[in-house]
């Protein structure tokens, strides 16, 4: 864990100061780069909200995927995966910045079903629908993490892992739900 944490409201209180300093077309790009690095979110009405907001400042919809989706619980391991897909994203601020990621299971290994660091999915506030990602995370401290799970609590073929990704500068006061088996 990195030490400094930084709470939602401060992103909105950066952003709402050099909103107020830029011109109208600097407004435009600062909006876009916002949302894009994960400083602010979209709603699907599309109105654009400070990281503070669980609702829409517009329709009042709930923000999408503020929560985790395990087959289990798996405590501090899930917390080193959310850790690692932050760090990946921080390492990538060129990608935008998913709400969350969800990982399905693979059947390619010969000691049985293990979480897949491929083909894994891509969720974003504005949309109630997730997309695919296009880059694997072989390699990577999030399959490092994948793996511990899968030493932990194999999972079965079905099942779905899905990881609310933390806002940039948030690491350790993440605002995803506790860390229950769920449904939805
Ligand atoms: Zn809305």
């Amino acid at each position: 864990m990195t030490g400094t944490t930084t709470p939602p409201s401060s992103a909105t209180a950066v952003i709402d100061h050099l909103m107020s300093a830029a011109f109208l077309s600097q407004q435009v790009a600062l909006t876009d780069l916002a949302q894009h690095t994960g400083l602010l979110w979209r709603c699907i009405c599309s109105q654009l909200n400070g990281l503070h907001l669980q609702a829409c400042e517009r329709c009042e919809k709930p923000r999408l995927w503020t929560k985790d989706h395990t087959p289990h619980a798996y405590g501090t391991l899930l917390e080193d995966l959310r850790a690692a897909l932050a760090e990946w994203f921080d390492d990538r601020p060129k990608l935008r910045r998913p709400a969350a990621i969800s990982f399905g299971v693979t059947l390619d290994y010969d000691d049985g079903p293990a979480w897949d660091t491929a083909n894994p999915t891509a969720y974003f506030t504005d949309s109630p629908n997730g997309q695919e990602y296009p880059d694997d995370f072989a390699k990577s401290r999030v399959a490092d993490a994948l793996v511990d799970i899968d030493d932990f609590d194999q999972p079965q073929p079905h099942d779905t892992l899905r990881v609310v990704v933390p806002p940039p500068f948030t690491t350790g006061t993440t605002a995803a739900a506790a860390d229950e088996p769920t449904s939805d």
